[in-house]
């Protein structure tokens, strides 16, 4: 069974996010895709964010009654920072075998990853999922990357559109339906005083307006 994680701050969550792992469960037959929002980013120190429990709350209504998406709290109810290594053993040892991880990310987090807690481990234990925002085939910027601050070894396979390694996970790339909307446009929007309608869903529209989010 193949498993997917997604994990991110979502301040808030928004249409682009559903589309693009719609997208990756279609496209690699992922089961699940467990979506994580976390409480206190190492890498996202950030003065606008909306408290865990709403964005956890935006991402949960977004999925209501829809099978297949699972918001998980394991990084809100954790004490401390949280990195990423630790939730996924977290969910390797939950999930137990015979489960395929795949680590779903955008380009900007994978290009970060260097700076991330035991990298070296997150390779070795799960499958990763790089979702470029449309536009033309690009492996190229990644050959060098993951050559110098990944591990030598890995190989570009075409057909599969992803990097190989004889001791760790597959790096794969997917192409997603380029979609403009991001969180901090849309909290830029709330603040100036623009719609967002369209940009997320109702349940999202709902909260950011009671809880007065972003204002
Ligand atoms: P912010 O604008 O605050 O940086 P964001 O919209 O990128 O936020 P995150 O919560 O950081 O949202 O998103 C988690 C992951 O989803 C990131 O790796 C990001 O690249 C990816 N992502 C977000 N929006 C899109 C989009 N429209 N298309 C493709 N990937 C996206």
């Amino acid at each position: 069974m193949k498993i997917g994680l997604f994990g991110g701050t979502f301040n808030p969550f928004h249409n682009g996010h559903i589309r693009i792992i719609e997208h990756v469960k279609t496209a690699f037959g992922l089961e699940k895709i467990f979506l994580i929002p976390s409480a206190t980013p190492p890498h996202k120190p950030g003065t606008d964010l909306a408290p865990a429990q709403d964005r956890f709350e935006m991402v949960k209504q977004s999925f209501k009654g829809q099978e297949g998406f699972i918001v998980s709290d394991k990084e809100l109810i954790r004490k401390g920072p949280s990195f990423t290594i630790d939730t996924i053993e977290e969910f390797k040892k939950a999930l137990g075998e015979g489960v395929d991880l795949f680590l779903l990310m955008g380009s900007d987090a994978f290009f970060d990853i260097p700076t991330w807690r035991q990298k070296d481990r997150i390779f070795e234990s799960v499958g990763i999922i790089v979702m470029l925002r449309g536009g033309p085939k690009n492996h190229g910027a990644f050959v060098s990357f993951i050559d110098e601050y990944i591990s030598k070894g890995y190989i570009f396979n075409e057909q599969d559109n992803g990097f190989f390694h004889e001791k760790k996970q597959t790096i794969y790339l997917c192409r997603v339906p380029r979609i403009d909307i991001s969180s901090t446009m849309i909290r830029e929007r709330v603040k100036n005083g623009n719609s967002i309608e369209g940009l997320v869903p109702a349940g999202v529209l709902k909260i950011i307006h009671e809880k007065e989010l972003y204002q």
